[in-house]
């Protein structure tokens, strides 16, 4: 079948997710065909450095022999098996005891799923389980941020802060909240500090859980960096401040490390870089360097314990996917673990994390880089039609898009994210790699202008 074939069938067929279904129509997209190391190359051969290690996961690169062959060995030995019904299976009980092994403190039992979403889904079903089992059934709602992404099915969808995730799909659910955005850049007032604006975010998030009633509130969802609303780092003293106000009324916390889980902010997880002490934690994506659809959730012995309170009375605890926890993907995960600990992934990312957030730094002297900021090896630059007075690009302009399809024909793919562009490349990318990354992205904004 020729190559441009496939484009045709491909916008004859398939309903591409989050995108723009008209355009796709209409011009088609590009088609991936393989992959090496952190490069990916399409069906006409032409080769991208994947900024973005395809959505914030492919850890490893897109090459790691070692997580085929582990994934054949498993098919091999037992393909499939599940863990309803009181079973379980060799790859499932390896990986929990190696997860929990270096998992957020507190934490002490865990449930596997396929994706991020399901992980998050399964959070708020155990959060609702969980007040249920203390007899405290008025206590359901959900609190997210503006711009905080959680997933997609129905309920993570919700408590994400995404409108276009919302709208035309009669989300968000009615029991969720959100509160600001602690983007300090673009929302700070002028001559504002950063502990200040996060004084402002804390209490923000208090006025609306006093509003809406402490005893209707179960649970808030933050990710320690925000990845889908643009690669947004926390700013100083604010997970400090939101933190005590939780306890204060007894408002269960779960951190999504969906992206940050695994070193991607240059500890294993974001929560160890913002000292934040979750009572849940979800985790996916490097998990299994993205090799295997698997999610974790993980919660803390309190909420286990009402669990089985719950489960005493009603018998089964009826939560539970076919896929949840598969043995192949639970292999592939445990190898990915072991190979982090043994390349010292963390170690590296620590020594070339600096190297791209000062080379994106530098992007703030170009005329559309209003700010750049990041952690390790996640960053986000936001573009500006006025950088003096802060002014953004009016959403027409596309201002994002423009750059990234820039970025696209020098052979780099990062995301546009409205007008901020992320970067979050795999964690094995080299110096060098990172050299070639700024140069092409340099490119792709002065051919923006
Ligand atoms: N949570 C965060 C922080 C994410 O970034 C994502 C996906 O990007 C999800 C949850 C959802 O994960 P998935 O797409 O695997 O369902």
């Amino acid at each position: 079948m020729l190559s441009n074939s496939h484009d045709l069938i491909d916008r004859a067929t398939v309903i591409h997710q989050q995108t723009d279904l008209v355009a796709y129509k209409d011009h088609g997209g590009t088609i991936i065909k393989r992959g090496e190391g952190v490069y990916i190359y399409d069906e006409q051969g032409n080769k991208y450095l994947e900024a973005m290690a395809g959505l914030w996961c492919a850890s490893l690169g897109f090459s790691e022999k070692r997580l085929a062959d582990v994934a054949y060995k498993q098919l091999l030995e037992l393909p499939y098996y599940h863990t309803f019904f009181a079973k379980s299976h060799v790859p499932s009980v390896e990986l929990a005891d190696r997860l929990l092994s270096i998992a957020p403190k507190g934490m002490s039992k865990v449930l596997f799923q396929c994706s991020g979403s399901e992980a998050n889904d399964a959070a708020i079903k155990l959060v609702w389980y969980y007040n249920n089992a203390r007899g405290r059934p008025e206590k359901k709602k959900i609190i997210g941020r503006v711009r905080g992404y959680h997933g997609n099915t129905v309920a993570s969808v919700s408590v994400s802060g995404q409108p276009h995730m919302h709208g035309g799909f009669d989300a968000p659910l009615p029991m969720m909240r959100h509160t600001e955005n602690p983007h300090y850049y673009r929302f700070h007032e002028e001559g504002e500090t950063e502990e200040q604006f996060s004084t402002r975010m804390a209490e923000a998030l208090e006025k609306l859980i006093l509003a809406e009633g402490p005893e209707t509130i179960a649970a808030f969802f933050a990710e320690p960096v925000q990845g889908g609303g643009g690669a947004i780092t926390p700013p100083k003293g604010y997970f400090e401040k939101i933190q005590p106000i939780l306890k204060k009324y007894d408002i269960l916390f779960l951190a999504d490390e969906v992206i940050c889980g695994f070193g991607r902010t240059g500890n294993m997880w974001g929560s160890e870089t913002y000292d934040l002490k979750p009572d849940m934690v979800s985790c996916a994506k490097a998990l299994s360097a993205a090799y295997q659809p698997i999610s974790a959730l993980m919660i803390s012995e309190d909420i286990y314990n009402a669990m089985l309170d719950q489960s005493g009375k009603l018998g089964t605890f009826g939560h539970g996917f076919t896929y949840g926890g598969h043995p192949v993907a639970c292999a592939v995960a445990n190898e990915t673990l072991k190979i982090y600990e043994e390349r010292n992934i963390l170690g590296h990312v620590r020594q070339v994390g600096p190297l791209m957030q000062a080379g994106l730094e530098a992007t703030e002297a170009h005329p559309l880089v209003g700010n750049a900021r990041g952690i390790g090896l996640i960053a986000g630059v936001e573009l500006m039609a006025n950088k003096e007075k802060r002014i953004p690009f009016a959403p027409e302009a596309k201002a994002g898009i423009v750059v990234q399809d820039e970025a696209q024909k020098v052979g780099l793919v990062v995301r546009a994210i409205g007008d901020r562009i992320a970067f979050t490349p795999p964690l094995i990318i080299t110096a060098a790699e990172i050299d070639e990354m700024l140069a092409k992205f340099g490119k792709a904004l002065d051919a923006a202008l």
